[in-house]
């Protein structure tokens, strides 16, 4: 079997790639369409508690605007690479055409594992590098929102530093805002919610019901704890969660609600008991009707595709799957819902907030449940019935609905000059 290559933009243009063979691309717009527009990498000094200086390494990367501002989370990952933020900026741009929102791609990162600074250090990285990327963003340029390891605190300090700097407060410069300063309610469980609406659709295609089935959740963050309490709420049984440090397996079914309490204390999910510890390899391999892996890229790849039991496989996370795996899956006959459907009620829910920032008018939750409901099944149903046409993966149908919308953007704006 050839080598993988697990480079994350090697990876996104791979998918893209595909997606342009099939709607049969020149090479023009293929190039337009797979080189990102902008990528910046800035130096960010801070003052440390201890009075000594640091200098980390932040990137913002703009995909493509051709529908819209750029759109895209901010990570804090000591394993941050220009590569991989310009890879999941172009999953950004294909997951808000996918979602039909009238956005492109954008993403940014910095270097650094955020639980060694301090708090005071953490905003002061924050603020430098907002002012470092300014020069792309703004409400109708480029639009952060938090991604692994940034939460609606940092939000805060991003519009907090932007609005100083501009002179005018701007609520729609970031999304996944704190509520007290503009954000949507129903935001910071929007990924999650998503997830379990696409999980619906995918269930009812493969005629399995959720009531009952076994979830085993790769990650137990923003995306993976919410969805599991959303799950558990429908009948679903949680048998495996993890986080970094490992999981645990309980084939009767883990309290949700319990886990996020051990989370909160500060232990691991692989002490949680009752349950046997398991590693997070040990977790994608479990016999269960449904695995989420909800933590971060190539974790399904050549190597343990074959051995992955589930029937359905839900990306909350970005990139969570290779192409090789990919393709191993499909062959398996096994459904995978891709990050550019799966977890866009994330984005989708940014959206809305955006759209309330402007009319500074905010809506019930359950109105942004509603919405999202209905953006999420709509976007199921092109990306089903492309990958019918096509005879391919939801993956596949999923990149031919949104490469062919912003090819099709592309085409009527044209090339300035
Ligand atoms: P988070 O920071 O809230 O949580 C990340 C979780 O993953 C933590 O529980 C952490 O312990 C765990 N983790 C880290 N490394 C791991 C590893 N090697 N193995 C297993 N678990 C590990 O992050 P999040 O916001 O929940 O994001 C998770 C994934 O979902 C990312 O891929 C992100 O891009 C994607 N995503 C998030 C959103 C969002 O709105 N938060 C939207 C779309 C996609």
């Amino acid at each position: 079997m050839p080598r993988e290559n697990l480079n994350p933009f090697k990876i996104a243009q791979n998918y893209f790639e595909q997606a342009a063979e099939r709607l049969e691309l020149d090479d023009g717009t293929r190039q337009i369409l797979s080189t990102p527009k902008r990528s910046l990498t800035v130096s960010i000094p801070v003052r440390m508690d201890d009075g000594t200086y640091r200098v980390f390494t932040g990137h913002r990367v703009v995909h493509n605007m051709a529908r819209g501002p750029a759109k895209g989370g901010i990570r804090f990952h000591p394993d941050v690479s220009l590569d991989e933020v310009k890879a999941l900026a172009s999953w950004m741009t294909w997951k808000c055409a996918c979602l039909d929102l009238p956005f492109g791609g954008g993403k940014g990162g910095i270097v650094v594992d955020p639980h060694k600074l301090s708090e005071r250090e953490r905003e002061n990285l924050t603020r430098r590098y907002t002012s470092e990327i300014l020069p792309l963003i703004g409400p109708d340029q480029d639009i952060p929102a938090p991604d692994v390891y940034t939460d609606p605190q940092i939000m805060a300090w991003i519009m907090d530093t932007y609005s100083m700097t501009k002179g005018a407060t701007t609520l729609g410069v970031v999304t996944g805002k704190p509520l007290a300063l503009g954000g949507s309610k129903g935001r910071d469980k929007a990924t999650a919610r998503g997830v379990q609406f696409a999980l619906r659709e995918a269930c009812r295609d493969r005629k399995m019901k959720l009531e009952g089935a076994r979830i085993a959740i790769q990650g137990y963050g923003n995306a993976g704890s919410h969805l599991a309490t959303f799950l558990h709420e429908e009948g679903a049984k949680i048998v495996a969660a993890s986080d970094s440090g490992g999981g645990v397996h309980h084939t009767k079914g883990l309290d949700p609600a319990q886990l996020m309490a051990h989370k909160k204390a500060g232990k691991s999910l692989k002490t949680f008991q009752p349950g046997k510890a398991i590693t997070n390899r040990q977790l994608l391999e479990l016999p269960v009707d449904v695995l989420v892996p909800a933590a971060l890229e190539n974790q399904i790849t050549s190597a343990n595709a074959g051995r992955v039991k589930a029937k359905v496989i839900a990306e909350a996370a970005n990139g969570p799957t290779t192409p090789m795996a990919d393709d191993i899956l499909f062959r398996r006959g096994r459904t995978v819902i891709p990050d550019i459907l799966a977890n866009a009620g994330g984005v989708t829910v940014s959206y809305f907030e955006w759209v309330q920032d402007f009319y500074s008018f905010f809506w019930e939750e359950e109105e942004v449940d509603l919405r999202l409901e209905l953006y999420m099944r709509r976007a199921y149903r092109a990306v089903a019935d492309a990958a019918a046409k096509h005879q391919s993966s939801l993956r596949s149908g999923a990149y031919v609905v949104a490469v062919g919308r912003v090819a099709e953007a592309t085409k009527v704006r044209g090339i300035f000059p």
